[in-house]
């Protein structure tokens, strides 16, 4: 199915009528198809719209945290790579400072007088 990112919220394409969009809301939650409004609602169910935009977030949520995860990995692989110790200047122009400032922050490094290393 179809879904768009919108201000308010969320819309997903109709997969019976195409160029049909309906707003969901899959925190309330909320869609604005027949099926959700004269059916699932008053069951407190949720059509199908919700549940794919519910799986929608999960899916993008995940692929945030890996591609997180990879950013950090290629961080702490260069420091390995080195000997375990990097230089914090040279870090910083390598991977930027947001983040090295990041795993500084979540205590996977530690910044000791210009010396990066990673803690254990
Ligand atoms: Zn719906």
């Amino acid at each position: 199915m179809n879904i768009k990112k919108t201000k308010e919220g969320y819309k997903i394409e109709s997969s019976s009528r195409k160029g049909n969009w309906y707003e969901v809301d899959p925190e309330k939650p909320w869609c604005d198809c027949p099926a959700y409004k004269f059916r699932e609602l008053k069951k407190h169910g949720v059509c199908k719209h919700i549940k794919a935009v519910r799986e929608y977030i999960e899916k993008t949520q995940q692929k945030t945290l890996t591609k997180e995860q990879k950013k950090a990995d290629d961080v702490l692989a260069f420091i390995e790579s080195n000997g375990g110790e990097a230089d914090a200047i040279e870090l910083i122009e390598k991977f930027g400072e947001e983040r090295v400032d990041k795993l500084i922050h979540s205590g996977e490094i530690i910044e000791r007088a210009g010396k990066i290393k990673i803690l254990k």
